[in-house]
C-alpha cells in the first residue's frame, strides 16, 4: 500500500499566488491526495507531520541551474532540494553537456571544464566512460539511469551545439554547419530536450549573430523556451533586449532573460527600463520570461573579463595570445580606456570588486584581483594575465558590481521567477552562495524581512 502522510498545523500556500491559509495536506505515494480545512482529514493510518508554524508550499522550480552533472556524481546533490526546489531547468548560459561529436571533442572537453568539474563518476562505477556519450538522448539516458534528486528539465546549450557541429571557430556558421548544428538540435528535442539555450559572453557562442540563433531557435516551436544570457548585461543591456526579442518574434518561440541585472557603476538604473521594454514586449503578444537571484554579486567565468581582442578565437588561442609579451600591456588599456560596445566590467567596478572564486589550483581561491596583484607583486593586468595563463584559463571570479536598487528592482516586478545561476555541484574553491542560498534569502531577506512581495506572490515565483 501507498504510504501516507498527513501534514497538519501548516499555513498552505497554493502556489498561484493566494496567501498561505490554514489547512492540512494528505499524502498518498507520490501524489497530494487532498488539501483541507484543519481537522477535516482523516488520520488513519497516516504518519503524522506537524507544520504548526510553518508554511506548506508546492515545491520551487529553480528556472536557471548549471546542476546538469547532478546525476553524475558520487554523491547525491542536496544543494536544491534543502532549499525546498524539487525542478530545475539546466543547461543553460550556452553550456549542456550533450551533444557531442568525436572530432570536436577536445574542444568541447576544454569548453565545459571551465564550468563544470569532471563528469564521469558515478557512471565510470557502473563501467561505463559517462562522458563517451555522443546524443542528447544517450546522455539522458545515462543521467536517467544514475538517479535524479530533483525533476530535470535540460536546455540544449547553443555552444555546446555549435562546438558539436564545428568546434570554435570565431565566424558565423556556414550553409552546412547550420544545417548539422538543426539536425543535432531536432534530435536533443526529441529527445527530451525543453529548449535552447545561449551564453552569448562566452566562446564560442559570442560568435553567433541574431541570425544564426534565430534560425535554430525556429526549430522550438511555440512551446519550447530560448533562455538567454545574453550579449551584455551592462551598458549594451537595452540592445541585448532587443536582440533577444527579435529572435522569440522571428522564430515564434518562448523567450526567457537569464538573470536579468544591470552589472557595473554607469549601468546602474538599466533594469528599470528593461523590465518595462519587457513589460511592453508582453503586452504585445510575446511569450517572453525573465529571471533573476537576489544578490548584488555576479559570478561567471573569470576569462569573461578580457576585451574582445583576446578573447576569440578557440581555448588554445586565447591562451596563445595572453602568453604573448604585450597581453599585460594590452588588457591594462582596454580595462583602462574601454572599448566601443565592451562591457569593461572592471573598468565599471574596480579591481578590489572581483574575487576569485575557483581555479584549477586552487591557489587564487578567495582573492580579489587586488589582492592577487599584491600577492604577486604585479600590476593588476598583469596579475589577471598570469593567473588565467597559470590557471588555464579555469578560473571563475565573483564580482560585485550590481546596485541593491536594481536587484529590489528587479526581485519586486510579478513576472521576475527566480534563478539560482549556482555553480554546478561538485566545483570547489569559494563559489557565490546563490547555488545554496538563494531561495532562502528571497523569501527571508526580500519577502520577510525587506516586505518587497507578499509571501503569496513570492511563492508563485
Ligand atoms: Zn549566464
Ligand atoms: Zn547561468
Amino acid at each position: 500500500m501507498d504510504r501516507r502522510i498527513l501534514i497538519t498545523g501548516g499555513r498552505i500556500a497554493d502556489g498561484l499566488g493566494g496567501e498561505p491559509r490554514s489547512g492540512d495536506v494528505l499524502v498518498v505515494g507520490e501524489r497530494i491526495a487532498a488539501v483541507a480545512p484543519p481537522g477535516r482529514l482523516g488520520a488513519a493510518g497516516a504518519s503524522l507531520l506537524d507544520a504548526t508554524g510553518l508554511v506548506v508550499a508546492p515545491g520551487f522550480i529553480d528556472v536557471h541551474s548549471h546542476a546538469d552533472n547532478a546525476p553524475l556524481l558520487p554523491a547525491d546533490d542536496v544543494g536544491k532540494i534543502l532549499q525546498g526546489v524539487t525542478t530545475e531547468v539546466v543547461g543553460n548560459c550556452g553550456f549542456s553537456l550533450a551533444p557531442a561529436a568525436d572530432e570536436h571533442r577536445r574542444a568541447l572537453d576544454e569548453h565545459l571544464a571551465q564550468l563544470f568539474p569532471p563528469v564521469k563518476v558515478r557512471a565510470a562505477r557502473s563501467g561505463k566512460d559517462a562522458a563517451a556519450w555522443r546524443d542528447f538522448g544517450e546522455f539522458l539516458r545515462v543521467c536517467d539511469a544514475a538517479g535524479h534528486v530533483t525533476n530535470y528539465c535540460p536546455l540544449v546549450g547553443h555552444g555546446t551545439l555549435r562546438i558539436a557541429a564545428f568546434g570554435v571557430a570565431d565566424r558565423p556558421a556556414s550553409v552546412a554547419e547550420l544545417r548539422l548544428m538543426v539536425r543535432l538540435l531536432d534530435e536533443a528535442l526529441e529527445a527530451g530536450a525543453f529548449g535552447l539555450s545561449s551564453g552569448l559572453i562566452y566562446p564560442p557562442g559570442r560568435y553567433a549573430g541574431a541570425d544564426e540563433l534565430a534560425r535554430l531557435a525556429a526549430r522550438l516551436g511555440p512551446r519550447r523556451i530560448y533562455a538567454t544570457h545574453m550579449r551584455s548585461e551592462g551598458l549594451g543591456l537595452a540592445d541585448a533586449i532587443d536582440e533577444a526579442l527579435t529572435i522569440g518574434d522571428r522564430a515564434g518561440c518562448r523567450v526567457q532573460i537569464s538573470h536579468l541585472k544591470a552589472m557595473g557603476r554607469p549601468a546602474w538604473g538599466a533594469v528599470v527600463p528593461a523590465l518595462r521594454a519587457l513589460d511592453a514586449a508582453r503586452a504585445r503578444g510575446c511569450a517572453v520570461g525573465h529571471d533573476a537571484y537576489p544578490y548584488t554579486a555576479s559570478s561567471t567565468l573569470l576569462t569573461t573579463l578580457l576585451p574582445p581582442e583576446l578573447l576569440t578565437g578557440s581555448h588554445t588561442e586565447i591562451l596563445d595570445r595572453l602568453r604573448r609579451p604585450d597581453a599585460a600591456a594590452l588588457l591594462a588599456d582596454a580595462i583602462g580606456h574601454g572599448r566601443p560596445g565592451w562591457d569593461n566590467r572592471i573598468g565599471s567596478t574596480g579591481w578590489q570588486s572581483v574575487r576569485i572564486a575557483s581555479s584549477a589550483s586552487g591557489r587564487f581561491d578567495g582573492l580579489t584581483l587586488a589582492e592577487v596583484a599584491a600577492t604577486l607583486e604585479a600590476p593588476p593586468a598583469e596579475a589577471l594575465r598570469r593567473v588565467l595563463v597559470t590557471e588555464r584559463l579555469r578560473v571563475t571570479a565573483v564580482t560585485f558590481g550590481m546596485s541593491e536598487d536594481d536587484v529590489a528592482a528587479v526581485l519586486a516586478h510579478p513576472s521576475t521567477m527566480i534563478g539560482s545561476d549556482g555553480a554546478p555541484p561538485g566545483v570547489s574553491g569559494k563559489p557565490h552562495p546563490r547555488g545554496h542560498g538563494a531561495f532562502p534569502r528571497m523569501l527571508g531577506r526580500y519577502v520577510r524581512d525587506r516586505r518587497l512581495v507578499p509571501l503569496g506572490p513570492a511563492l508563485r515565483r
